[in-house]
């Protein structure tokens, strides 16, 4: 606890110094000139709220932002001197087919959570400032809420209840997601954000109907909150110039399917928007931020022309537009030492300041694409050999992940080509990495 006060304080501390000394646009001129010319900064929000405080009781915390601190992220970035863009325009300027006059910030929100219609919407109306949603679209239109807000309002209920689940009548793993709950050595949303980008979603599925039956059923144990749009707020939205992209049907983690899906999932999810709203689709998510070579190719033969992941580094001028990096923002990202909003923070965060400091550590989507029926949870794969996870000695889950590209070689925070295979901390990214250790990030 002490550690995660002075790691906030020393961000706090560190960005009013810069900022308030020049440091900090001396950095994104670095930043600037390390992108070919212009930062395109590609930011990602999940649920915009209208009570924080009150939200964060019964929510994943890392995918909240109250409507307030929203409005001051883009006052800010045009305070800052970005240009509010669409993707379009991001993947043009990168594309060199268009110059940029500016830096670009472009706002996009993952899952089509009701809360982006009700709140940020009118937000974004009002300053004219141009967004894309991406709809996972077996949900829209629906009650049905996702995974991992049903596994999260179920973890709270255990922990409320002081219940002792039955692991016997679960699926294998969920001992390693109720244990350390059940100790008090991980809180529900640190807990989730490692398990659930391991394991396939029918192991989630398990975990949640083994414990609404133990824990008795009823409406209770269903979050109200995690509503999504239906297909007529979408339909308005777009009316108004919103953009939509495709994040699968499911919310599925494609890299832990086979073609056949990988490729339903897309070409699906693409063509239900393209039939509900009459608008051409042509920009896709990874769920979890997690992608791979054949699904970059699947994307790439279907019409679509980006694809954005949860990697938190710069995007330059000539980069892949199958791998666009975001940053994924959350509330305490502009909390500052008491707790208040901090503009220096907010504008440090946007300029990267933490990143060029070596302060903020992301974590790589590119997963090898694990193919059915290799996605045995007990297994790991290291350079496409299948290995018992327990001859890995650590204690948290992780993922082996091959990177093979020097891409990264002149950021700062990866400052040695790699071409061994990396060990590193699987969080899952959809949940915002930071949910698990917001103070690391922010
Ligand atoms: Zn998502």
């Amino acid at each position: 606890m002490a550690g995660r006060v002075l790691r906030r304080a020393a961000k706090s501390v560190a960005a009013g110094v810069l900022h308030y000394s020049g440091a900090r646009k001396a950095m994104a001129a670095y930043r600037r000139s390390q992108s070919g010319g212009r930062r395109i900064l590609i930011v990602s929000y999940h649920r915009v709220v209208s009570d924080f405080t009150g939200e964060l009781q019964r929510s994943i915390p890392g995918l909240l932002i109250s409507q307030e601190t929203f409005r001051r992220h883009l006052e800010e970035a045009h305070a800052a001197g970005f240009e509010l863009a669409s993707i379009g325009d991001a993947v043009d300027v990168m594309a060199g087919r268009r110059t940029a006059k500016k830096d670009l910030f472009v706002v996009t929100f993952d899952d089509g959570y009701r809360d982006v219609y009700r709140y940020a919407y009118p937000v974004l109306k009002q300053m004219g400032v141009p967004a894309i949603t991406y709809l996972p679209t077996a949900f829209i239109d629906t009650d049905k809420r996702f995974n991992h807000d049903r596994l999260f309002h179920l973890l709270r209920r255990v922990q409320e209840r002081r219940f002792q689940p039955d692991f016997a009548t679960m699926p294998g793993p969920s001992i390693q997601l109720l244990g350390p709950i059940l100790t008090g050595h991980k809180t529900v949303s640190a807990a989730l954000d490692d398990f659930i980008g391991e394991h396939p979603t029918r192991v989630l599925t398990g975990i949640i109907d083994g414990l609404e039956q133990q824990l008795g059923g009823g409406a209770d144990l269903v979050p109200e909150q995690g509503d999504v749009m239906n297909w007529d707020e979408v339909r308005r939205m777009a009316r108004d110039g919103f953009e939509f992209g495709a994040h699968t049907l499911g919310h599925t983690v494609l890299t832990q399917e086979p073609t056949a899906v990988v490729e339903h999932e897309i070409v699906e999810s693409k063509r239900t928007i393209e039939r509900e709203v009459g608008v051409q689709v042509k920009d896709f998510a990874y769920c979890n931020g997690w992608y791979s070579d054949e699904i970059i190719r699947i994307l790439s033969q279907n019409g679509f022309r980006s694809g954005v992941t949860t990697e938190d580094l710069p995007n330059r001028v000539g980069g892949d537009p199958f791998t666009l990096k975001r940053k994924v923002m959350w509330e305490n990202f502009s909390l500052g030492m008491m707790g208040d909003y901090s503009s220096a923070l907010t504008v440090c965060q946007f300029d990267d300041c933490f990143g060029v400091l070596g302060m903020s550590h992301p974590v790589l989507g590119h997963r090898q694409h694990a193919l059915s029926p290799a996605t045995d949870t007990n297994q790991v794969v290291i350079q496409g050999l299948v290995v018992p996870a327990a001859t890995l000695s650590k204690v948290t889950p992780v993922e082996v992940v091959q990177v093979t590209e020097p891409a990264f070689a002149t950021d700062a925070r990866v400052a040695v080509p790699v071409d061994s295979p990396q060990v590193v901390l699987a969080s899952d990214a959809a949940l915002a990495t930071e949910a698990a250790q917001p103070e690391e990030l922010q």
